[in-house]
């Protein structure tokens, strides 16, 4: 028997699914989790929410005999597997007719991105095989390689860690094939483009094009040695050039393969090329003072020359985008522009913005180009990965770990959402009675957070609207606003630069420093300009792209009017602010309205959840640090997961499979039953329970059987050993 198999490659240490534990306790978890691991059972599970350990190791379970397995095993049980929950998802889809997705959480380094890649290498597996369906199958494949050298980096958690969050939909035609699919990206972490961390590397791509050129395309594109980038090696003068278990010159290859496969032409590639080339570059341009005035000047012209050339600029108007600043006064006709010097220092701010900008558009870009080539214009059902960053509490926590987290207490809130709702719908379906469940709500913590007109992301962006708005200004106005809200606390010091958010996954200090820019995230007009007047198309293509937001600027205003009646803005905040479409889009304001879709996306899917944990920061096999393993079950909210699905029935199983596993251990069943799943259930159940007091524990559904506690399902377990 096919099922029989599939159990006999797993050993069976502690329990597979955490629902069977007979203590509940955050311990018995953590025990059953370290057994497992250590005997390379890296999936367990809480009823449908999937728990996936880093083994760092090849495990050699994902071959086609273990797709085969899994494929469509959906009527056995089986043990847990990434597998199970992509068949799980693909089999939804097809029987119910509704739109799936899997939401993979963990922190940097925990295995997200490789479950993701196994999701969709089951899917791609077991559909079908049309030339069209392979062409899409195959562009989806290939997106993964172009998308990691672009947007993933060596830290020093993971060499090759995603710096960038996705939610990639795979649309299904009524056959249950793949016709096309969509990919959204969140956040790529482009201060990685200017600078890195002791140890860590910029994006692949850079050194792929560095190490990976030919002498032709060195010469052509002006590359020099890694070493030679101040973008490279900022970082203590001793750069870091190699990742263990990436090969850069391979990956290139790899690279220009799947842009070819996704529509990227040569001559596209030449300009983009050209491109990264000239980002590079800008780092090593440097500015010395004027000799008049108090402005700068670019000190290398040749340099400045190259990076021209090279982005199909003008040399002199470069210079000038980056060493002065056009500002416009007046209003209508009598507006009139003049043009500000800027110093060494803001002109190397401009240098370093015009960088991380062109960078991240770029990014953009392919990630549109990769949509083109999968785009459907016809609805489907669709399974959607969504491969996103965990909760993160570093020592320093910035305007980048607060978007994480705040997209993290959002998805929390899904999860509590949706997993009640959709125990509380199969109660209802199946006539059980029941009590509901109290939980953690965490929605105020959201409101704290995204809340119109005032919450943080809010006043965040009113402070950015007034020139004089600083870090300190804004932290002031967040303890005034939010000294009573029970998520909130200020740091009471005498310079305080740190407040604090009470998240469900436990306190975060935030320090403020930061926060006003990169939200305000400015990129002068002049550099704009600048690349669309350029004579390389892609310049001007990835520059004039505005991303469609999904903004309502008539509520937008409204709000806007009563938050300043309401006397929480003062009266020159009213007048500076601009209440036409040309408001400054703010990388908070941005931020929110992608959660805000991605959420209107998810709620409109069954989810299915993969837990992502890493077991040690060492990258070791097998090796677990107790520690570290306790946080992360905290911020993935795993034991709130287990109560919450312990303190309604803990188990529920089709009359069917139910007497498929336990038929040999009744008087009447054994050898054979054949009558019905549901009578053979019901009489197998009060022949065993005859002398034991376990009868309120057990509902009859319609379809399924019921069992609160897991006591009669160890004596089940029992029985069935013993057989
Ligand atoms: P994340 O996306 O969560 O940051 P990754 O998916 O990139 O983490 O995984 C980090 C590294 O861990 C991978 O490059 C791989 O070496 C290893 N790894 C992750 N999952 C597995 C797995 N299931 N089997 C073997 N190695 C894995
Ligand atoms: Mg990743």
């Amino acid at each position: 028997m096919a099922f029989k198999s599939t159990r006999d490659l797993t050993k069976n240490v502690g329990v597979e699914d955490l629902i069977m534990l007979s203590e509940v306790t955050e311990s018995s978890l953590h025990e059953n989790l370290k057994n497992r691991y250590k005997e390379g059972l890296i999936y367990t599970s809480i009823g449908p929410v999937l728990i996936s350990m880093n083994p760092y190791k090849q495990l050699g379970i994902y071959g086609n005999d273990q797709i085969n397995l899994y494929k469509g095993k959906h009527e056995f049980e089986i043990p847990p597997h990434i597998y199970s929950i992509a068949d799980k998802a693909y089999r939804a889809l097809r029987s119910e007719g509704e739109n799936q997705c899997i939401i993979i959480s963990g922190e940097s380094g925990a295995g997200k991105t490789e479950a993701s890649k196994y999701i969709m290498q089951y899917i791609a597996s077991i559909t079908g095989s049309s030339a069209e369906v392979e062409r899409v199958k195959k562009t989806i494949l290939e997106s993964n390689p172009l998308l990691e050298a672009f947007g993933n980096a060596k830290t020093l958690r993971n060499n090759n860690s995603s710096r960038f969050g996705k939610y990639m939909e795979i649309q299904f035609n009524l056959a249950g094939d793949p016709e096309g699919g969509k990919i959204t990206n969140y956040l790529l972490e482009k201060s990685r483009v200017i600078n890195q961390t002791q140890g860590e590397r910029n994006f692949h791509i850079f050194y792929q094009l560095l190490k990976g050129s030919t002498e032709e395309e060195k010469k052509t594109y002006n590359l020099l040695s890694p070493d030679q980038y101040l973008y490279l090696t900022r970082t203590g003068g001793n750069g870091c050039f190699n990742a263990d278990g990436i090969d850069d010159q391979i990956g290139f290859k790899q690279t220009k393969n799947a842009m070819k496969v996704v529509g990227i032409d040569e001559p596209l590639q030449k300009e983009l090329f050209a491109t990264l080339s000239a980002i590079l570059l800008l780092g090593n341009l440097s500015f010395n003072k004027s000799t008049s005035g108090n402005g700068s000047v670019i000190s290398d012209k040749k340099l400045a020359n190259t990076i021209a050339s090279l982005m199909g600029v003008d040399s002199n108007v470069l210079e000038s985008a980056l060493v002065s600043r056009q500002i416009s006064t007046g209003q209508g006709a009598r507006i009139s522009t003049y043009s500000v010097p800027q110093s060494v220092e803001q002109a190397m701010y401009a240098r370093d913005a015009f960088a991380k900008a062109t960078y991240s558009k770029l990014f953009d870009f392919i990630v549109r180009k990769i949509n083109q080539s999968i785009e459907v214009k016809t609805i489907g059902k669709v399974i959607g990965v969504l491969d996103i960053y965990g909760f993160e509490i570093f020592e320093n926590n910035s305007f980048e770990q607060f978007c994480i987290n705040y997209v993290n207490e959002t998805l929390q809130q899904i999860f509590i959402d949706l997993t009640l709702k959709t125990e509380q719908e199969e109660y209802v379906q199946e006539g059980i009675t029941w009590i509901p469940v109290q939980y953690i709500n965490n929605k105020p913590c959201v409101d704290l957070i995204e809340k119109k007109p005032i919450g943080i992301l809010s006043l965040l962006d009113e402070e950015c609207l007034f020139p004089e708005g600083n870090d300190q200004t804004m932290i002031d106005k967040l303890n005034k606003h939010f000294s009573n809200h029970t998520h909130y606390s200020k740091v009471e010091r005498q310079k305080n630069s740190q407040f604090i958010i009470n998240h469900y996954a436990g306190k975060v200090f935030y320090n403020i420093d930061g926060f006003l820019d990169k939200n305000r995230d400015t990129l002068f007009n002049d550099l704009v300009s600048l690349a669309t007047s350029s004579s390389c198309s892609l310049l001007v293509e990835i520059f004039k792209y505005v991303a469609p937001i999904e903004v309502d600027i008539e509520q937008e205003k409204k709000n806007r009017d009563k938050f300043s009646k309401n006397g929480f803005a003062n009266n020159a905040a009213k007048t500076f602010i601009p209440t036409d479409k040309k408001r400054p889009i703010t990388a908070g304001f941005q931020f929110k309205n992608q959660v805000a879709s991605l959420l209107k996306s998810l709620y409109s899917c069954s989810p299915h959840y993969v837990r992502c944990i890493k077991p040690n920061s060492n990258m070791r096999a097998l090796e677990w640090d107790q520690s570290k393993c306790a946080e992360q079950v905290t911020y993935l909210g795993l034991f709130e997961n287990l109560l919450v699905r312990r303190a309604g029935y803990c188990y529920r199983q089709t009359f069917t499979k139910f007497m498929r596993r336990y038929y040999m251990i009744g008087k009447s069943t054994w050898p054979k039953w054949s009558g019905d799943a549901e009578n053979g259930t019901k009489l197998l159940m009060s022949e065993l329970t005859q002398n034991i007091n376990i009868k309120e524990e057990i509902q009859y559904g319609k379809t399924k059987i019921f069992i609160r506690n897991p006591q009669p399902l160890f004596f089940l377990e029992d029985k069935r050993n013993q057989r």
